[in-house]
Parts: C-alpha cells; sequence; structure tokens
C-alpha cells in the first residue's frame, strides 16, 4: 500500500552538514526530516581533524579573497555556539584544544616571515615567545618559531552527538537505492518514492536537500541533475596511539612555503583512553598512491624528523584512504567556501569543511528565502514512517 507524506524540507545525509541543518531549520520553524543510509557521521566528518580553522590557509595561498574573510569570521560562530549564545546551542561539545599551533622548524624563509607580518593577518597569527610555549615544544633541543592561530580543535563524536539528540525523532534510516526522485515535467518539483518491505511511501516535500558528502554523486545521478557535478580529493590519514603520548595540536610547514603543511596533527583519545596522533596535510595528500606499508613507514620518517625527541617505540600505527567530497564548479578547482545550488525544489550542498558548516546554513536559509518558502509543518503524524523508525547509530571514530 502507498501512504502519501508530505513536510517542508527532507535532507539527505547525516554528517556534519544534514545534522546542523536540520537544528537550524527546526530553529527557524520549519518541519525537516533527515534520512541517512548508513551510520551518522560515517563519512567525512568522523574522519575529519576538528579544526574550526579561520582560513590561515587560504591566505598562505595568498587568496585574501571574499571566501577568506567568510572563513575568518568562522571561529567566532563557533565559539559564540559553544558558548551557548550561537545560533545554534553545542554547549556540553567537548574542545579537545582551544589552541592551535603552526610551527615552522628551523630556517623560516623570509618571504614567510614578511606574510606573516602582513596587514591582513595582524591579530590572526601571533609569534609566541619561548616561555609561552605549550608543553610539548618546551624541550631545549626545538629549533624553529611557534604560531598561535586562532583555530582550536572539536571533538566531532560529542558534536554530533549534542546535534543528533534534540531532532533525534526526525531521523530515519532508509536502504541504499530504497528510494527514487519523480520529476514533474511541469513544475521542474521533484517528489520522493520511499519504499521498505511492504511499504511504499510517496514523499511531497517544499524542498529536498542533497547534503550527502560522497553520496551526492549518486543522488545527483538518480535524480538525473544538470546543474552541478560533484567531485573527490582523496587523502591518505594515518594515526598513531599509545598510552602517555602527549597531546599535541600543530600544522608543522616547511621552509618551502607551500600551501599545505607538510604535517597537521591533532590529538584524539580512543576508547581504551590511549592518545591518538591524527596526521594529515601534506602527507595524507601526497600518500594517496602509497601502500598502507609505505604510507606508515612515509609517516615515521616524518615524525621522527620533525619530532625527534618523542618516543615513538612500542606504538601502534594504522592509515586509512577517505575522499573529501566537493562541489566541482570550476574543473576540479578547490571550493573555498560552502557550495549551494538549486535544481527545481532539490538543493544540493557541500559544506566544503567542517568549518564552513555555519556558512553552508546561511546559503541554504537565503535560497529558502529567495524562493519565498516559508513553514507549512508535516501533513500527517511522523507514525507514517513507523517502518523507518531504525534510528541511526554515531558511527565510531576511526581509531575505534
Ligand atoms: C581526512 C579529513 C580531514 C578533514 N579535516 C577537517 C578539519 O580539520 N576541519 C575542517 O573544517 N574540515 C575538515 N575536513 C572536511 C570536513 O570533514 C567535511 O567538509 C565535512 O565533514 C563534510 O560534511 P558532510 O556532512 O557534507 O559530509 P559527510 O560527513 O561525508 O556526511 C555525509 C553523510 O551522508 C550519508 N549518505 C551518503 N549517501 C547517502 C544517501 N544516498 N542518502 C542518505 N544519506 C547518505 C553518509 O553515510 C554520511 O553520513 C576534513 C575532511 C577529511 C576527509
Amino acid at each position: 500500500m502507498t501512504s502519501r507524506y508530505s513536510t517542508d524540507i527532507v535532507i539527505f545525509g547525516g554528517g556534519i552538514a544534514g545534522l546542523w541543518l536540520l537544528n537550524r531549520l527546526q530553529s527557524d520553524g520549519f518541519h525537516a526530516i533527515l534520512f541517512e543510509t548508513r551510520a551518522l557521521g560515517s563519512g567525512q566528518t568522523l574522519a575529519s581533524q576538528g579544526i574550526i580553522h579561520g582560513g590561515l590557509k587560504y591566505a598562505l595561498s595568498g587568496s585574501v579573497s571574499g571566501a577568506a574573510n567568510v572563513i575568518a569570521d568562522m571561529p567566532q560562530r563557533w565559539r559564540q555556539c559553544l558558548s551557548g549564545s550561537g545560533e545554534l546551542d553545542l554547549r556540553d561539545v567537548a574542545v579537545l584544544s582551544d589552541q592551535y599551533y603552526m610551527w615552522s622548524d628551523g630556517s623560516l624563509r623570509s618571504k614567510l616571515k614578511t606574510f606573516l607580518g602582513s596587514k591582513s593577518l595582524v591579530g590572526r597569527v601571533e609569534a609566541l615567545d619561548q616561555n609561552n610555549y605549550p608543553t610539548f615544544f618546551q624541550d631545549n633541543s626545538v629549533d624553529g618559531t611557534l604560531y598561535q592561530l586562532p583555530d582550536f580543535v572539536v571533538d566531532t563524536p560529542s558534536l554530533l552527538q549534542k546535534l543528533r539528540d534534540p531532532v533525534q525523532s526526525r531521523i530515519f534510516q532508509i536502504d541504499d537505492g530504497a528510494y527514487q526522485f519523480k520529476k514533474d515535467e511541469v513544475s521542474s518539483n521533484y517528489r520522493i518514492e520511499l519504499s521498505k518491505n511492504e511499504t511504499e511511501i510517496e514523499f511531497s516535500a517544499n524542498k529536498i536537500i542533497f547534503c550527502a558528502g560522497e553520496g551526492n554523486a549518486e543522488l545527483i545521478e538518480q535524480a538525473s541533475i544538470k546543474t552541478i557535478s560533484a567531485q573527490v580529493r582523496p587523502l591518505h590519514m594515518v594515526y598513531l596511539k599509545k598510552p602517555n603520548l602527549p597531546q599535541l595540536f600543530v600544522h608543522c610547514i616547511g621552509d618551502d612555503f607551500s600551501l599545505t603543511p607538510k604535517l597537521t596533527v591533532t590529538s584524539h583519545t580512543d576508547l581504551q583512553g590511549q592518545t591518538v596522533w591524527y596526521l594529515g596535510g601534506d602527507l595524507a595528500e601526497q600518500g594517496v598512491s602509497k601502500s598502507k606499508a609505505d604510507q606508515i613507514e612515509a609517516a615515521q620518517q616524518l615524525v621522527k624528523k620533525l619530532f625527534p625527541w618523542i618516543d615513538i617505540s612500542a606504538t601502534e600505527w594504522n592509515s586509512f584512504l577517505i575522499n573529501r567530497a566537493e562541489a566541482n564548479i570550476n574543473n576540479n578547482y578547490r571550493p573555498d567556501d560552502a557550495y549551494v545550488a538549486t535544481e527545481g525544489n532539490i538543493i544540493l550542498a557541500w559544506p566544503t569543511k567542517l568549518t564552513l558548516t555555519p556558512s553552508l546554513a546561511d546559503k541554504v536559509i537565503n535560497a529558502l528565502q529567495s524562493d519565498s518558502v516559508t513553514p507549512a509543518g508535516d501533513s500527517e503524524s511522523l507514525q507514517v514512517l513507523s517502518e523507518f523508525r531504525v534510528e541511526p547509530d554515531l558511527a565510531n571514530a576511526y581509531w575505534d
């Protein structure tokens, strides 16, 4: 039997983008529901290093564009949410480090020095006096310069949980391929046909938002979207763990003044209470074609070279491949802001970065306003969806 159901907004994808939007739309009075095919956060969000950053990396590339200014505002927006005075209440989300550092080992090219002293970065990047170095860098043999950035690091599992809890009753598990998009040729709007076991539901919504990360490619194909395509950028991430490893949060910049730090380190804690160093940056970008053994070997060499004072014996190492998913806006060019496009009543959304999720939500709200979408509510009780009631779990961190 086919039931019918209509609501204001249907969201596909339960990573940071979908969960943030679900909360934000609900607080704006909309009725929205979210469909997830796997565990919440299981794509990029739990793979991310959780750095909420002010865009120094864009500035390093020399582009202090409008987008760089958008990202510069993000740490403050997140801090407001974390203190309970922002657009979402993120109090109780664990902050792994309130500070983030950039370290240039040894010879610092004058170009970088001049750049860091430039007007656009005044007040954003501060060279630290050695007396104020965090414990990790206080070893006498440490050379180079340490900078403090406006960035900080959030614990993504606790972030996902905080965003899921208030909207849990509106999140549903669907199977891959259990949905179809039907386009009305007159209005160009889409509706969704969803099936599970013997139940079929025909959904209509004022807007359907695709924010399924890498899964957007499949959704775009299913709905035959022409406006925009998706792209992925692979990374080969490494982590190491052992008890009593010191906490470390740093970008290590080489002398070559490259856009990507040669190593980006964040620290986490696994379920056994061991410290995990999670390694990204140039190591992850350059290691995509390497085998696991070769990538771990490369990471070990780099860690030994950069931090010779740290004992990494008896350490467990691992690596995994993961794709960054973005809009393909200009022939594989890396987007530097959140991206939203519309086709019919579908909104295609990529935050580009965890950091930029508030900007993504602004863009979605703007798209709703420019189409004069106002809250209308659900046509039926959520009971109609009871077959899909299975709530997706929160995914585990990669090192658990
Ligand atoms: C290794 C790595 C490190 C990163 N570090 C940082 C960082 O430190 N700071 C930062 O700002 N950004 C970082 N990023 C980028 C950031 O993680 C992403 O931009 C962000 O998490 C994207 O969130 P999302 O919700 O769009 O996608 P995802 O987190 O990928 O979530 C998509 C969700 O959609 C679900 N899904 C897939 N297909 C379907 C479907 N058909 N129907 C329903 N659901 C579906 C998936 O199961 C998943 O739960 C990093 C990314 C990577 C890969």
